[in-house]
Parts: C-alpha cells; sequence; structure tokens
C-alpha cells in the first residue's frame, strides 16, 4: 500500500499528465554501487534527495529490490538530438541516461532549456552553436547536408545558420562577438573546432578542406581563456592527435571525441591519429575529460560489413590504435567519459571498449558509471550518501561480471520519483 503520496496536477502547458509524488522512501536489499564494486545497503529518500534511513520517516514507502543492482545513473556527453518533450527526454531516460551534453545544435529556446531543468526530464546543458571558421566544420553539415535531410531546415542557407547554429572565431575580436552571442543565447558551455590544425596554413579556399577544417591554433589559447572569463569551460571538436595536444595545452575542458573515432580510410590518416606516450601524457596532464566516441567507427565497420565493403586490414589497424590510444591515456592518468554523438544509449560505447581491449571490464564500468558527475560537477550527483540526488538505476544482472549487463535496467529513480514511461499519443 502506498502511503504518504501527494499528487502533482498537469503543468502549465498540460504536456504531461498528473503523477503521484512519493515524498519519502527506504529501498531494501539492494547491492549498491560504490565507486569500485557493490555492497549491501539500504537506500533512504526523502524531498529528492538520499537520507539516513532513520529520518526517512514511518510512513515512508518501502521498496524490497529482492538483491537488484543499483548504480549511478548514466550520461552521454555528446549528442546532438536533444527534443525537449516528455518523449524524447523517455528516449534517454528509459535507456538509463539521466544526463546528457549537447556539443552543438541550432540555438534552443527558454522553454526547452527551462525543460531540460525539471526534476522528471532528462538535464541537457548545451553549447548551442559551435565556433569555428568560414567553410569550417560544422559548416558544410549545416549548410549542404542537413537541408537535404531534415524538413525543418529545407531552403535554408549559410545566412540562416551563422549565428545559430555556428559561428566564426578568425581573430579575437571575432572570437570576443562569437562569445558574448553565445553567452546572450545562455549556452551553458562552448563548443569550439580543431580538425587537422597541423595542417591550418595549407590554402584556406582550397574546396577538398571545405567542411575538413576548423579554428587557428593559435587562437585557441585565446578563445578557452575568453570563454572562462564569461564563466564556460570549452569543449573541442578534435581530428588528430596534433589538434588534441593544441586543446590540451590551452586548458580545454572537454575532448568531444578522441582520434581515430571514424571509419579511417588510409595509413596517413591513421598515422596522424595515432598519439604518442608523450602526447597522452600531455593530454592526462591537462586534466581535459575525454569522450572517445569510439564506438562510432565499430558501427560503422559493422555496417560495411553487412554491405560486403569492409577493408579487414584497415580496420583492423583503426580498432587497434584506438586500443592503444585509450591505453597510453589511462596508463597516463586521463580521465574519460562516455559520449556516443549520436541519440543513442552508450551501452555500445562501453562494450566497445572492452571487446577491442582497451579497457577491462571493470574499468569501463567505472568509466560508465562515474560520467553524471562529471557532466555536472556543481550537483552532488553519482553518490549515495545523505545530501546526494536520489538519481539512479536498478539492474537485474551484476554488470562487473558483464557490462552488457549495464542494458538489463529495472527501475529509473530522479529526483527521488520512479520514472514511467510517458502515456503513448492518442491515435489520431
Ligand atoms: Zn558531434
Amino acid at each position: 500500500m502506498i502511503r504518504n503520496v501527494i499528487v502533482i496536477p498537469m503543468d502549465r502547458e498540460g504536456r504531461l499528465p498528473s503523477r503521484e509524488v512519493v515524498e519519502a522512501a527506504v529501498y531494501e536489499n539492494a547491492m549498491v554501487w560504490n565507486g569500485s564494486g557493490f555492497q549491501p545497503k539500504t537506500l533512504a529518500i526523502r524531498d529528492g534527495r538520499f537520507v539516513d534511513v532513520s529520518e526517512a520517516g514511518a510512513s515512508a514507502v518501502r521498496i524490497d529490490l529482492g538483491g537488484g543492482f543499483v548504480v549511478p545513473a548514466y550520461a552521454n556527453a555528446h549528442v546532438h538530438i536533444t527534443p525537449a518533450s516528455p518523449s524524447g527526454s523517455w528516449s534517454y531516460l528509459k535507456n538509463g541516461v539521466f544526463y546528457a551534453w549537447n556539443p552543438n545544435t541550432t540555438v534552443l529556446g527558454r522553454s526547452e532549456l527551462d525543460f531540460f531543468k525539471r526534476p522528471d526530464s532528462y538535464d541537457v546543458a548545451t553549447s548551442q552553436g559551435g565556433i569555428t571558421e568560414p567553410g569550417g566544420h560544422p559548416e558544410k553539415l549545416y549548410v549542404d547536408l542537413l537541408p537535404q535531410w531534415v524538413a525543418a531546415y529545407k531552403g535554408k542557407t549559410l545566412k540562416d545558420f551563422l549565428g545559430d547554429a555556428f559561428h566564426y572565431g578568425r581573430t579575437p575580436q571575432e572570437i570576443d562577438a562569437s562569445l558574448d552571442l553565445l553567452k546572450s543565447q545562455k549556452a551553458d558551455f562552448v563548443k569550439a573546432y580543431l580538425l587537422n590544425s597541423e595542417e591550418y596554413q595549407a590554402p584556406r579556399d582550397d574546396p577538398k578542406s571545405y567542411g575538413n577544417k576548423g579554428l587557428n591554433p593559435t587562437n585557441f589559447p585565446y578563445l578557452v581563456a575568453a570563454a572562462r572569463q564569461r564563466g564556460l569551460e570549452v569543449a573541442a571538436h578534435v581530428e588528430t592527435a596534433h589538434d588534441l595536444k593544441i586543446a590540451a595545452l590551452s586548458g580545454t575542458a572537454m575532448a568531444a571525441h578522441l582520434p581515430a573515432y571514424w571509419d579511417i580510410r588510409n595509413e596517413e590518416d591513421l598515422r596522424r591519429r595515432t598519439l604518442t606516450p608523450a602526447d597522452a601524457k600531455i593530454v592526462a596532464q591537462s586534466g581535459m575529460l575525454l569522450v572517445a566516441t569510439y564506438g562510432i567507427a565499430g558501427e560503422r565497420y559493422k555496417a560495411a560489413e553487412k554491405n560486403g565493403k569492409l577493408d579487414k586490414t584497415m580496420s583492423g589497424r583503426v580498432l587497434q590504435v584506438q586500443a592503444q590510444n585509450i591505453r597510453l591515456l589511462k596508463e597516463a592518468g586521463a580521465g574519460f567519459v562516455t559520449g556516443t554523438d549520436g541519440s543513442g544509449p552508450i551501452f555500445d560505447e562501453v562494450e566497445h571498449f572492452v571487446s577491442i581491449g582497451a579497457l577491462t571490464n571493470g574499468e569501463a564500468l567505472a568509466v560508465a558509471l562515474a560520467s553524471g558527475k562529471h557532466l555536472f560537477p556543481k550537483r552532488r550527483i553519482g553518490c549515495f550518501e545523505a545530501g546526494c540526488e536520489a538519481d539512479f538505476l536498478v539492474l537485474s544482472g551484476d554488470p562487473s561480471s558483464d557490462i552488457s549487463n549495464l542494458r538489463k535496467i529495472t527501475k529509473r529513480v530522479k529526483a527521488g520519483q520512479e520514472l514511467q514511461a510517458p502515456p503513448e499519443k492518442p491515435a489520431s
């Protein structure tokens, strides 16, 4: 029997049904993640936070988890499609992702940003548009490609996307102006593009480099410092080892990819994406968080295999370089965060780390379960002590023996409330 329940009425926009809100609950018979393993623990919650069991009160709802595995909710540090709707939110929550960073989007407005702060929605921080140079990534994507695929972008041109989906930063003055605009658009962080920065001086107007170039590496330290002066950290798009080093040496907070994330087709490109121990040391010492997005190559190779178009030698070499890059970075002490560069779940990414031999099951698990608190470091999430936000997942299998058990989610609790799928839209 459920006592101690109040009913929250439909919200102002009438988008969500009324739901029952539990003020206090005690979850018993749980195996709770402690940062390195699982131990039996009783979890008590009051007003959305963990409390000592004695403070839950006699009327608290009691839930027996039957020995289920309790873990921090997952995070996706690299996603571009983050709908501000109950169904969009649920597409993340159902896969355990409560926290996300959107590192480049057309400008999200006030009502969307507010939606991401709701206790019953996923929490999304956004960079709004990223900073690049004329003809640099992601200009080609928005101007030439997306209007062919996305109905909402049909007929849009450079003029529509500039100042919205991306900004230019050719000089310190232009960087300042773009950062001021991003600040006024309520960006939570800054996305900035480095691509093949070792050849930045090559002719900028070569059509082959359209969409495949980015900021002047000489300006990057200025960009990071100017963003920080405005209270914004920087996530950098990187392609090559040189890009990653420039980002690290500039004080960038996050690498939104690691070199060799894509299905590289030739040895020269792969060479430029192969880290040395010295590179790894620079990156680790910078304290930058690393979002490998290495599952992208894995998925693309799987698709190529299906179509009978897989170059087995080259794909094997790329995955070998991925594993080597991660191992060097890990040995140097660098920190990783899960991210996919898609709206999909994070399972594929962490399973990919294990399958290519880059991380052990235990290491990949630790990365998956610590990612949320890295994305929202000012909040008390990813922990189970009194005062921490009561956000967690319950799994029916032990992920420390098999990482794929991260998929076996049986409960999702956010801000102390058990999340449910939004009702299906009535058929029209
Ligand atoms: Zn991306």
